[in-house]
C-alpha cells in the first residue's frame, strides 16, 4: 500500500472544493440558486449604472415529473444534465445559466439590446430543448415553458423580476406549453408578431409568395414609355399584400436580402425577355438594390450572371441604389457602380436629395440617372423651396450629363412644372400605381 500526500496544498484544494460546492449544483455543474442570486444582483447594479436592459428567463420542463416518476431518478438526472448542456450551448458565454432546483432553470441575458433579442434567444432555447433526448436506451422529450421578465420595465429588483418571470412561465404553460411568454402583454404581442413575420418571410420565397409589380416611367418630352421600375410585393396568405417598406428591412436584418435581391433581378430579367417575345415595347426595367447586397464582393459578376442566364440584354436593366446607401459605404458604392457600368449596366441614384451626398462624391459616382426624391415633388408647384431644389437638381444633372427621373408625380400641375424644368422622365400615380405584370401589360 503506497500513499502520497502533498500536505501544503490539501487545505487549499479542500477549501476550493467547498467553495465550488457552495456555488454550484453538483448534478449539472451549473451555478446554483445562491450563485444565481449574487450574480443577478451584480448584473442588475451594473445595468442600473450603465442604463442597460436585462432579460431574466425562467425555464421549466413540461413533463419532467412524469419521466422522473415512471423511469426513475437516474434517468431524470441524466436528462437534467443534457438539458443543462443544451441550455449552455444556446446562449453566449457572457450570459448566465443556473439551476434553481428540480427541473427549474434560469437564464440571464445582461445588456440585452431589445425585447426582440430576448425573444430570439428564448425561441432558440425552446427549439434546442424541444429536440428529442437519448438517455440510456430511452428516447425522451422534455419541451420547455419559458417566462421572460425585463429590467427595468417589469421590475427594478431581483425578487420582482423573478416573480414576474415566473408568472410569465405559468402563462406559457397555460398557452399550451413548449413556448415562451413575456410578462408584459403588449411586449408579448409585438414580439410574437415580429417572430411570426420573420419565420413567414424566411419561407416566402420558397412558397412563391413574392411578386414584382411594375410602375411606368414616362418620357416628359413626348409622353412615351421610357421604362418601368420593378417593385417587390409579398403576397402573404393571411395578411394580403405586404409593403416592401415593412419587409425589406426585416430581410436585411435576417441576412436574406441577397436571396430576395437575386430573385427580383432574375424575375425582372425573365419578364423583359417575355415582353420582348410578345412584342411589348418596354425599353428597360429598373431594379432596386439594398446596401446589404454590397457586402458580396462579387456582386457585379453575380448580377451580370443572373441577367445573362435569363437570356436578357444588359442594356435593358438599370440598377437603383439609394443616395443614403451610397453614402453609408462610399468607397464600396463607387467600386460596385464602376463594375456595373463596365459590364454595360445602367445605374440610377434613388431618393436623391435625402441622403446628404457631397457634390465631390456625386462627381466620382459613375451614374446614368438621378431620381429626384418624391418629398421634393409633393408640394410642387406651390412650394418655392421645393421648386428651387427641383430646379437645382435638374441643372446639376444636366451639367453632369445625367438623366433625371422625378418620383411621385401625382398631379398634372406637378407634371407640367417638372417637364418645364427639363426633367427627362416622370414616374408616379398620375400615370399608374405599381401594377402586377399582367395589368402593366394591359396598361402599356
Ligand atoms: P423606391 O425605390 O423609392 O420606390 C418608389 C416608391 O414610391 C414605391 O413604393 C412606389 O409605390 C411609391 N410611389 C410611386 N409613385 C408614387 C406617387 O405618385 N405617390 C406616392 N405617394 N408614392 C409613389 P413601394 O413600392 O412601397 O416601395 C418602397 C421602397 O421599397 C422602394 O422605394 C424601395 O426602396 C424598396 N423596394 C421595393 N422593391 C425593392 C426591391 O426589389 N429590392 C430592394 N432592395 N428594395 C425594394
Ligand atoms: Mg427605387
Ligand atoms: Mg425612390
Amino acid at each position: 500500500y503506497v500513499a502520497n500526500f502533498s500536505e501544503p496544498d490539501a487545505d487549499t484544494e479542500a477549501a476550493e472544493r467547498l467553495a465550488y460546492l457552495a456555488y454550484h449544483d453538483p448534478l449539472t455543474n451549473l451555478p446554483n440558486r445562491l450563485a444565481f442570486e449574487s450574480q443577478l444582483g451584480q448584473a442588475l447594479r451594473l445595468c442600473e449604472r450603465e442604463n442597460h436592459q436585462l432579460a431574466l428567463m425562467v425555464i421549466d420542463l413540461d413533463n419532467f415529473k412524469t419521466i422522473n416518476d415512471t423511469l426513475g431518478h437516474h434517468i431524470g438526472d441524466e436528462l437534467l444534465q443534457q438539458v443543462a448542456q443544451r441550455l449552455s450551448e444556446s446562449v453566449r458565454g457572457s450570459d448566465l445559466v443556473a439551476r434553481l432546483g428540480g427541473d427549474e432553470f434560469v437564464v440571464v441575458l445582461p445588456e440585452v439590446e431589445s425585447a426582440l433579442t430576448a425573444a430570439r434567444v428564448a425561441s432558440k432555447i425552446q427549439s434546442n430543448l424541444a429536440d428529442s433526448y437519448r438517455v440510456t436506451d430511452h428516447v425522451l422529450y422534455a419541451t420547455p415553458s419559458i417566462g421572460i421578465s425585463l429590467f427595468p420595465i417589469d421590475g427594478g429588483d431581483a425578487g420582482t423580476l423573478l416573480r414576474n418571470a415566473d408568472a410569465a412561465m405559468y402563462a406559457a404553460k397555460a398557452a399550451g406549453r413548449n413556448t415562451f411568454r413575456f410578462y408584459d402583454e403588449a411586449m408579448n404581442r409585438r414580439a410574437m408578431q415580429r417572430l411570426a413575420l420573420e419565420s413567414d418571410l424566411r419561407r416566402a420565397l420558397g412558397r412563391n409568395q413574392l411578386e414584382l409589380f411594375y410602375q411606368p416611367q414616362i418620357r416628359a418630352a413626348d409622353n412615351g414609355l421610357a421604362g418601368a421600375e420593378a417593385l417587390l410585393r409579398w403576397r402573404h396568405p393571411e395578411r394580403g399584400l405586404v409593403s416592401p417598406v415593412e419587409f425589406i428591412p426585416v430581410a436585411e436584418e435576417l441576412g436574406i436580402i441577397a436571396e430576395l435581391g437575386d430573385w427580383a433581378l432574375q424575375e425582372a430579367a425573365r419578364q423583359m425577355v417575355a415582353w420582348r417575345q410578345h412584342g411589348l415595347p418596354v425599353p428597360r426595367v429598373a431594379v432596386n438594390l439594398s446596401p446589404r447586397q454590397f457586402d458580396d464582393p462579387d456582386l457585379a459578376d453575380r448580377i451580370e450572371g443572373i441577367i445573362t442566364a435569363a437570356g436578357a440584354d444588359k442594356a435593358w436593366l438599370e440598377l437603383e441604389i439609394t443616395e443614403s446607401a451610397a453614402m453609408q459605404q462610399p468607397e464600396r458604392a463607387i467600386q460596385i457602380l464602376r463594375q456595373l457600368r463596365q459590364r454595360g449596366l445602367q445605374v440610377a441614384m434613388d431618393d436623391f436629395g435625402t441622403g446628404h451626398s457631397s457634390l465631390a462624391m456625386l462627381c466620382t459616382l459613375p451614374l446614368n440617372v438621378l431620381k429626384l426624391d418624391r418629398s421634393f415633388v409633393q408640394q410642387l408647384p406651390d412650394s418655392e423651396t421645393d421648386a428651387a431644389v427641383a430646379g437645382a437638381v435638374v441643372s446639376l444633372a444636366r451639367q453632369l450629363r445625367l438623366a433625371v427621373v422625378a418620383e411621385g408625380v401625382e398631379t398634372p400641375g406637378q407634371q407640367q412644372f417638372l417637364a418645364d424644368l427639363g426633367c427627362d422622365m416622370l414616374q408616379g400615380y398620375l400615370y399608374a400605381r405599381p401594377l402586377p405584370a399582367a395589368e402593366f401589360e394591359a396598361w402599356v
